[in-house]
């Protein structure tokens, strides 16, 4: 059986390459960046005013001149003006182009007008105060943001910088989630005593939207046949295939046999861990990517987050975070498998800490009380509280 270490390098290994799509850049928050965005102009564009006041020469300073004649203004959105004498000072508006043959800003609050004399009430002033050097925050031509970027409201401000209306991102694949079970009924259906709701289509599909990632949903029933039929039709339409339930050991877990029967190459079935031992992970080379993960919701959960989410952001070209956090408690687990042990966090001080509250892989009830997963080493079964563990979260942190 692999390790979770080899499982995980093995689904790294299988990224697809995604299409780009152009959006207006009003539609693009949350999305990931496809194209290299330049920067056309400097930024500040011109050595911009930061404060309202007068714009003087530093060197009239220096000569002992504390009261300067004013000119005139210079607003904001005008054309450069310029010093008329080298010993006057514009008035000049926040946003303004510093005049021509002005140095240095001295705001409002540091000086009083009278009779179109400026009078400077400060000991001291440096030259090229309040003023935004041009070209300070970035240079022409230089790369302002990479492609796989997760656009945020900063990123739309820079974009809208450099005059992008629409603007590329990543296609995300089309997806088919399915569920497969004779037990599952929909969730608008009144289950019969022996049957209950598939609701592992509905947590996946809401994890696939934290990203931003649409997908269909399917339904397989415990029929052989059925299975290849409908999935055979499935593949001709979804480029990535997430199946819960009917991977493992019992009689009709037909979907490995199936997978393998329709051209899909097994690159793992079982890895040693829990939840999730019996994950099925396999490609056909034509781009075709297939996640079986095993049908309790806990471990489909898992699976997801630790696995499928990594996968789709390195497809993206998005850095993945990897997160630890400190055991709050001593923990146990003898069994030598990988333990994904569902944890609270709690962030104390700055440092996060998580707090086990272990349940069973079909208790999905439990996931309400917890933010994700503390993946606690094979190799030990005793771990103290103060140690650092990955964290595999479900929920936004901190
Ligand atoms: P399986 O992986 O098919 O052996 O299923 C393991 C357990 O997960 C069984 O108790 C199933 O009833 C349950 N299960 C499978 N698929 C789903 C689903 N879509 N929603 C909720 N529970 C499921
Ligand atoms: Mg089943």
């Amino acid at each position: 059986m692999i390790s979770v270490y080899e499982a995980f390098q093995l689904v790294l290994s299988q990224t697809i390459s995604l299409q780009k799509k152009q959006i207006d850049i009003q539609d693009s928050i949350g999305q990931i960046l496809g194209e290299t965005i330049v920067a056309d102009r400097d930024l500040p564009p011109f050595d911009r005013v930061a404060m309202d006041g007068i714009a003087v020469r530093f060197e009239t300073w220096q000569q002992g001149k504390t009261s300067f004649v004013v000119e005139g203004i210079q607003p904001a959105g005008a054309p450069m003006k310029a010093l008329q004498h080298p010993e006057h000072a514009l008035e000049v508006m926040t946003g303004a182009m510093l005049p021509e043959g002005a140095d240095t800003v001295i705001p409002y609050e540091e000086i009083s007008i009278q009779d179109s004399i400026a009078t400077a009430h400060i000991a001291k002033l440096e030259k090229g105060r309040n003023i935004h050097q041009q070209g300070s925050d970035a240079k022409s031509n230089t790369i302002l943001l990479n492609p796989g970027v997760c656009i945020s409201p900063a990123e739309i401000a820079l974009l809208a910088s450099v005059g992008k209306r629409t603007v590329d991102v990543m296609q995300m694949p089309r997806a088919a989630v399915i569920s497969s079970g004779d037990e599952l009924v929909e969730i608008d259906a009144k289950p019969l005593p022996h049957q209950i709701r598939r609701t592992n289509s509905y947590a996946l599909m809401a994890a696939m939207k934290q990203l931003q990632w649409d997908s269909s949903s399917y339904y397989l029933p415990d029929n052989k046949n059925i299975i290849e039929e409908r999935l055979s039709e499935i593949f001709s339409k979804h480029d990535v295939i997430i199946i819960s339930g009917g991977v493992s050991k019992g009689k009709f877990d037909y979907i490995p046999q199936a997978l393998e029967n329709l051209g899909i190459k097994k690159l793992f079935h079982f890895v040693s861990q829990r939840p999730g031992k019996p994950f099925w992970f396999g490609v056909n080379g034509e781009g075709k990517v297939v996640f079986s993960l095993p049908g309790n919701p806990v471990s489909t959960m898992l699976c997801f987050y630790k696995y499928i989410m990594p996968w789709m952001k390195k497809c993206r070209g998005e850095a993945s975070n990897e997160i630890e956090a400190i055991l709050a408690e001593d923990f146990k687990f003898e069994p030598v498998l990988t333990y994904f042990v569902q944890v609270k966090t709690s962030m104390v001080k700055g440092s996060l800490f998580a707090n086990p509250i272990p349940s069973g892989s079909g208790d999905f009830n439990n996931l309400k009380y917890v933010d994700g997963f503390l993946e606690l080493p094979k190799e030990r079964s005793v771990f103290k509280a103060g140690e650092s563990f990955p964290l595999i979260a479900f929920r936004p942190i901190g």
